[in-house]
C-alpha cells in the first residue's frame, strides 16, 4: 500500500473552515487508497502571538520555556484536524512530537532530528488510522520539548517522508508553487513545474520563503520527492526533486535578498590565520556572513570584504572592534544601504558566459556592482539597495525566466527518463540511523594548475564587470570563480578570477588591455594556485563548515586566495605547493561527516 505525507502549512489551517478542507484533503487520499500521515503548523499566526506573549513576559525568556510555548501552537491544530477527520467519518489520531518519537538534541529553538521511531505510526495506519502529527516539534534526551526553528514544520514532514518511505510529500501552503523569482517582487515571475533540490536550496537560503532550508536538505539526502501546492485550489504545484526542468538554461531562479549591508576590513595582515581570527568573533555572535571577499593584499595587507543581514550590522561591528587589534588591521567601513541580486542554476557550471550576461544585464539596468561572487551554480551581485528592484527585474529578463526553457519536461516525463540508480540508497545506507540530520560531506577534492588573475584599482562604475568578462569570454578563456571586492585604499574595486595555468598568459595580455582602457592601477597574475572544494549537502545551514576548513588551512599555515561558498561546496583558492598538505588535513578533521558516517 502506498504513504502519503500530506504537510499543512499555517494559513491552511488558520481557521475551522480551512482545517475542514485539510481533513477532506487527507480522507480523500486515504479513499484513493493510500495510508495517510497529517503534518500540521499551528494556526495562522498564532506562533507570532505566542513569542509576543513571551515578550510581554519577560525581555529574556529561557530557550527551553519559549519551545515549550511554542510548541502548544501545533498541538492545538493536530487535535482540532483529528476532531474534523473523525467529524468527517474516518478515523484520526493526533500525536506530538515526543508522540511520534521524533528525537532531537537539545539546542531549543533550532533542535536538530537525530532519530526518528517509526512503530506506533506505523501500527496505526495499519490500523486504518490517519495520523495527524504535530509538525516543528520533537523532544531530546531528558523529554524536554524542543523546537525546530522557525518554519520547521516542513522539516518534520520531509522527515515522517524518508523514515517511512514514503511515496510522496505534498506540501499544501498559501501559494502554488514554487516560482522563477518571488512574484510579490516581480510579477512576470514564472511557476515552474520542477525545480532541483541544489536550485531549491540556494534559492532558499536567499530568502526565497517557500520552504524551509533544512527539509530541502532532508529530501536531498534521503531524495525524498517534495510536491509543494496550494491548499486552495487544484493547481499542479511545483515538483522539487534532483533534476532541473530544463537540461540547458543556465539560470533556473533569480532572487533578491533587500537588507544587507557590507563589511570591509582594512589592512588584514595578510598571513594565514587573521581572517579566522574575525570570522570566529563574528560566528561567536551567531551571524550568518556572506559574500566573503578578500582583495589580494598589496604590501602584504588585504581587505577583507563580507556581507550580514542589516539588522545584525551593530553586533557585527561590534564582534569586530573587539578583536581589531589583535587581528592588526588599520580600521572598518560599512555600507548598510546595499541589496544582493543572485541567480541561480544546476546548468550554469557547464557553461561559459552566464556571468558576464548577468553583469551585462545589469550594466545596460544603469546598476552598479559593488561585489561579486561566483559558486558552481550561483552568481551573486551587490547593488545599492535604491536600485535592487531593478536588478532583479534586469537579470531575470536577461536569462528569460518568464518563458518556459524549450527543452523543460515535466516531472511525469522526467520520471519516465530516470535510470534506476542506488547512489541515494547508497548514501542513505552510511547515514547513521541516529544521526538523521547530521552534517553529510560528500567529497574532498583539489583542482590544481589552476590560475589567478587580479585587476587592482577598478573604477566603482556601471558597466565594467560586464566589459571584463565579455572581453575574456571573447578571447576564449573560460572563466571558473569570480570575486569582486572593495579596495580600502580609494573606494575603487579589485577584481580577481581564476583560470587554468595554461591560459594565464594570454588572459594577463587580455586583462591588461582592460585595464589600460579604464586606467586601471594594476594587474597581477598568480601562476600556481589550486581550488579546494568541500562538497556535501546543505553547508550553510552547519555554519561550522567553513571555519573549520579556514582553522585547518590557518592551522597547517596555508593562505587562503580567494573564497566562495555555496550551499552544495566551501572552495578556497590557495598556493599549489600546499594543496596536497591541504587535502590531507581536511579528510583528516571533517572524518567524521564524510559519507555520513
Ligand atoms: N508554527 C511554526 C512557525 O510558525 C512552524 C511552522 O509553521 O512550520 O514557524
Ligand atoms: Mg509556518
Amino acid at each position: 500500500m502506498s504513504l502519503i505525507v500530506q504537510k499543512f502549512g499555517g494559513t491552511s489551517v488558520a481557521d475551522v473552515e480551512k482545517i475542514r478542507s485539510a481533513a477532506r484533503k487527507a480522507i480523500r487520499a486515504q479513499r484513493q487508497g493510500h495510508q495517510v500521515v497529517m503534518v500540521v503548523s499551528a494556526m495562522g499566526k498564532n506562533t507570532d502571538r505566542l513569542l509576543k506573549l513571551a515578550g510581554e513576559v519577560s525581555k529574556t525568556p529561557s530557550a527551553r520555556e519559549m519551545d515549550m510555548l511554542l510548541s502548544t501552537g501545533e498541538q492545538v491544530s493536530v487535535a482540532l484536524v483529528a476532531m474534523a477527520i473523525n467529524e468527517l467519518g474516518s478515523e484520526a489520531v493526533s500525536l506530538t512530537g515526543g508522540q511520534i518519537g521524533m528525537h532531537t538534541d537539545s539546542s531549543f529553538s533550532k533542535a536538530r532530528i537525530q532519530s526518528i521511531s517509526t512503530e506506533r505510526i506505523e501500527r496505526l495506519l495499519n490500523d486504518g488510522k490517519i495520523v495527524v502529527a504535530a509538525g516543528f516539534q520533537g523532544i531530546d534526551d531528558d523529554l524536554n520539548i524542543t523546537t525546530l526553528g522557525r518554519g520547521g514544520s516542513d522539516t518534520t514532514a520531509v522527515a515522517l517522508a524518508a523514515v517511512l518511505k514514503a511515496d510522496a510529500c505534498e506540501i499544501y501552503t498559501d501559494v502554488d508553487g514554487v516560482y522563477t523569482t518571488d512574484p510579490r517582487l516581480l510579477p512576470e515571475a514564472r511557476r515552474v513545474d520542477v525545480i532541483s533540490y541544489d536550485e531549491m536550496l540556494e534559492l532558499a537560503s536567499l530568502g526565497a520563503g517557500v520552504m524551509h532550508n533544512r527539509s530541502i536538505e532532508f529530501a536531498k539526502k534521503f531524495g525524498v520527492p517534495i510536491h509543494v501546492r496550494s491548499s486552495f485550489s487544484d493547481a499542479e504545484g511545483t515538483m522539487i526533486v534532483t533534476e532541473s526542468e530544463s537540461t540547458s538554461a543556465p539560470v533556473g531562479g533569480a532572487a533578491m535578498t533587500p537588507d544587507e549591508a557590507r563589511v570591509t576590513v582594512l589592512g588584514v595582515p595578510d598571513v594565514p590565520g587573521k581572517s579566522l581570527q574575525l570570522f570566529s568573533a563574528i560566528g561567536d555572535k551567531k551571524i550568518a556572513v556572506d559574500m566573503v571577499v578578500q582583495n589580494v593584499g598589496s604590501e602584504g595587507r588585504a581587505d577583507v570584504s563580507f556581507t550580514v543581514p542589516r539588522d545584525e550590522l551593530t553586533t557585527t561591528l561590534e564582534a569586530i572592534n573587539g578583536v581589531i587589534e589583535q587581528v592588526g588591521a588599520s580600521g572598518v567601513t560599512h555600507d548598510e544601504d546595499v541589496s544582493k541580486v543572485s541567480v541561480v542554476g544546476s546548468n550554469m557550471a557547464s557553461q561559459t558566459g552566464v556571468a558576464s550576461k548577468m553583469f551585462r544585464a545589469l550594466a545596460d539596468a544603469g546598476v552598479n556592482i559593488q561585489m561579486i561572487t561566483t559558486s558552481e551554480i550561483k552568481i551573486s551581485a551587490l547593488v545599492p539597495r535604491s536600485q535592487a528592484s531593478d536588478a532583479l527585474r534586469a537579470v531575470h529578463q536577461a536569462f528569460l525566466l518568464h518563458e518556459r526553457p524549450a527543452d523543460a519536461k515535466s516531472w511525469d516525463e522526467i520520471k519516465a527518463d530516470r535510470q534506476p540508480s542506488d547512489d541515494v540508497a547508497m548514501m542513505v545506507q552510511r547515514l547513521r540511523d541516529d544521526a538523521l540530520e547530521a552534517l553529510t560531506l560528500t567529497g574532498i577534492s583539489v583542482l590544481d594548475r589552476q590560475a589567478r588573475v587580479t585587476l587592482f584599482g577598478v573604477p566603482d562604475n556601471q558597466g565594467i564587470a560586464a566589459d571584463i568578462f565579455e572581453t575574456i569570454g571573447a578571447a576564449g578563456i573560460m572563466v571558473d570563480m569570480i570575486v569582486q571586492g572593495f579596495d580600502g585604499h580609494d573606494g575603487s574595486t579589485s577584481v580577481s578570477f581564476t583560470v587554468a595555468a595554461e591560459n594565464l598568459p594570454e588572459s594577463l595580455t587580455v586583462a591588461e588591455e582592460i585595464a589600460k582602457r579604464h586606467g586601471m592601477r594594476d594587474v597581477q597574475g598568480g601562476g600556481s594556485v589550486a581550488k579546494v572544494t568541500v562538497s556535501g549537502i546543505g553547508l550553510r545551514s552547519h555554519t561550522s563548515v567553513a571555519l573549520v576548513l579556514f582553522q585547518e588551512l590557518a592551522q597547517s599555515n596555508v593562505n587562503v586566495e580567494m573564497i566562495g561558498t555555496s550551499e552544495l561546496q566551501v572552495n578556497a583558492v590557495i598556493d599549489e605547493t600546499h594543496a596536497a598538505k591541504a587535502q590531507k588535513g581536511l579528510e583528516k578533521v571533517f572524518a567524521d561527516s564524510l559519507g555520513g558516517c
